[in-house]
């Protein structure tokens, strides 16, 4: 290098600009991953960030970068950051920010976005969108950048609405022209803003935690339902020292398997329907009483009035959305655990030793007769044959983490395979939502290090099936496991019209969704018998190498919308209509 060329280097060293100063923003606040999807005008941001050393992470499609991000934040409590282009790109990302928002998950959707005042005057720009406003219902927080000393103060606020009270996504416009305003580097240090304390914790008053205890010393059915909002707070050893302490059984919700084990002696899940039913207190702990728990009412809850709530939520307004919280305690998990802790002492809790000899005897028979059916050899291979292999290779792998989703796979899954650690199991969350599974279990491996085992319906699959590029791409350890039954619920659907067209719930039977796998340099199988699912399944999580097992499942042993038909509105007319409907 001449050495007009080295001083002319110096003397841009001292200017920082945009790009960079996000970078800073973001490496500062102890932001290292970013889930991207490169394009103008954020293609050179990936590649600083990369330069910068962080993690920079592209995907295939934006909504997977998106639900990889929503993931990272809740496995981490820290945002997890999607980057995506202008309007399509980030429409695309829009999906994933409403899921995180849904969830309660923290995470920043970053995108580029076109020059404003040609948006603003809708005169035509390159993808033109107000997207500002398009994100605002979708988020806590929407933010948008126009001058680069802002940067700092703006990742700030993104990260702070992400992460503080109830967690959820936050967007962070950034206009392409922005980046490559210029600062002197001094002054764009200075403008960096550090987060101190992003989530404050908070402790009810002394007069709210006597109220839920005199809840809990009138019980005679005590139950703890525990949330993904538990599972998220990390607050594990409080948890489990208030499960331990109160003697309650309690119920995990399905994010929140593993914050103790299933095969807890307390854990009651294997007698769900009767906690739910009997119970005459139920401590609501990060959990919703939302359609996931039929909204508090109906017959799954006994009698009507016949339980009293207390709730423990970070969020007040979550009090009272569906049914009457006898006792709310708002503040954070750990903070609200510990005060019930401490409160206990000498108030005499303890759950009538009948009421957890009928959960336990009620627990341990359908347990016996679940373990029947995990082991039989039909042909073709079943749900519960399958299962019941996996649900051994995460007994003998604890470590592992689990990606479920579909629909018979999601339920029976849900059910069958215990998981023995915290935030192990990632799922379709609140919304029930298809094609998670390869962003969660890319985030997955990326956030822990750890295995990941991703059980997903074929249909599931097939919405995100094109990142298993991304897996092969990054040397991920994941073995994906798709339950190929030819079709969505099941894969004997008729055309009821009589038509050459395949019914609207088939797939091409057999479909080889291995040869996606291979494609890419990964491992694919293609197994039929419980046998061959272990055999292929342990050698990939021994090997590390990116995997996908093909299952082949009884196209007929699924269930129409597996544990939830109930919510397909039903139709008169079609009994008159189809002969099919009337089976
Ligand atoms: P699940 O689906 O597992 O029942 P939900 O997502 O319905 O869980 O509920 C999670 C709840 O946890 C939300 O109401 C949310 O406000 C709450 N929450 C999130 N983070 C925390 C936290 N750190 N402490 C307490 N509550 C929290
Ligand atoms: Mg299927």
């Amino acid at each position: 290098m001449t050495q007009a060329a080295a001083i002319e280097l110096d003397a841009q060293a001292e200017v920082t600009d945009g790009f960079h100063l996000l970078i800073d923003a973001l490496k500062l606040n102890d932001i290292t991953t970013i889930y991207n999807v490169p394009g103008i005008p954020i293609t050179d941001l990936g590649r600083y960030a990369q330069a910068q050393g962080m993690r920079v992470i592209s995907f295939r499609h934006e909504q997977h970068a998106g639900y990889a991000a929503s993931v990272a934040g809740f496995l981490t409590k820290k945002p997890g950051v999607c980057m995506t282009v202008s309007a399509p790109g980030f429409m695309n990302g829009l999906t994933a920010l409403a899921n995180a928002t849904t969830n309660c998950w923290p995470m920043i959707l970053i995108s580029g976005s076109s020059e404003r005042e040609i948006v603003d005057l809708a005169q035509g720009d390159y993808e033109e969108m107000d997207q500002l406003a398009m994100a605002r219902p979708f988020c806590k927080a929407a933010y948008r950048l126009t001058y680069a000393e802002d940067i700092g103060i703006a990742v700030a606020r993104a990260i702070r609405s992400a992460v503080s009270g109830r967690p959820g996504g936050v967007y962070l416009d950034i206009p392409g022209a922005m980046l490559g305003q210029t600062m002197e580097a001094a002054k764009g240090a200075q403008s960096l803003v550090k987060v101190i304390d992003p989530a404050p914790r908070s402790t009810p008053a002394p007069d709210a935690i006597a109220r839920a205890i005199g809840v809990m010393k009138e019980a005679k059915r005590p139950l703890i339902v525990i949330g993904k909002g538990a599972a998220y707070d990390q607050s594990d050893d409080t948890v489990r020292e208030l499960v331990e302490k109160s003697g309650y059984p309690f119920l995990p919700m399905s994010m929140a398997k593993g914050l103790l084990p299933d095969t807890h002696p307390q854990c009651a899940s294997a007698a769900r329907s009767l906690v739910l039913k009997e119970s005459d207190v139920v401590i609501m702990l990060g959990a919703r009483i939302n359609w996931l728990l039929s909204h508090g009412k109906g017959k799954q809850w006994g009698e009507p009035g016949g339980k009293r709530f207390i709730q423990i939520d970070i969020d007040a307004e979550e009090m009272d959305s569906n049914v009457e919280i006898a006792a709310p305690l708002v503040g954070d998990v750990g903070s609200c655990a510990r005060a019930l802790i401490d409160a206990m002492d000498n108030e005499g809790i303890a759950p009538p030793k009948d009421w957890l000899d009928l959960v336990h005897s009620k627990a341990e028979a359908n347990m016996e007769k679940m373990a029947a059916r995990l082991q039989n050899n039909n042909n073709p291979m079943d749900y519960h044959a399958a299962l019941g292999v996996l649900k051994q290779v995460i007994t003998e792998q604890p470590d592992t983490i689990l990606v479920n989703e579909g629909a018979n796979t999601l339920d029976l899954a849900r059910s069958i395979i215990n998981v023995h650690k915290p935030r192990h199991r990632i799922d379709v969350g609140t919304w029930g939502v298809m094609g998670i599974g390869m962003g969660a279990a890319i985030a997955a491996s990326i956030e822990t290090g750890k295995r990941v085992l991703a059980v997903e319906g074929d249909s599931a699959f097939g919405f995100c099936g094109m990142e298993v590029e991304t897996i092969c791409r990054y040397k991920l350890p994941v073995c994906v496991v798709v339950f190929n039954n030819n079709g969505i619920y099941r894969g004997d659907g008729e055309n009821w019209g009589g038509g050459g067209d395949p019914a609207t719930t088939s797939f091409v039977p057999d479909a080889r969704y291995d040869k996606m796998m291979e494609a890419f340099g990964g491992v694919g199988a293609w197994v039929t018998t419980p046998d061959e699912l272990r055999r292929a399944v342990n050698e990939a999580l021994e090997s590390g190498k990116p995997t996908l097992v093909n299952a082949a499942i009884d196209p007929a042993a699924g269930k129409e919308s597996g544990n939830i038909g109930n919510l397909n509105p039903q139709s008169v007319v079609a009994q008159k209509l189809y002969p099919q409907a009337r089976k």
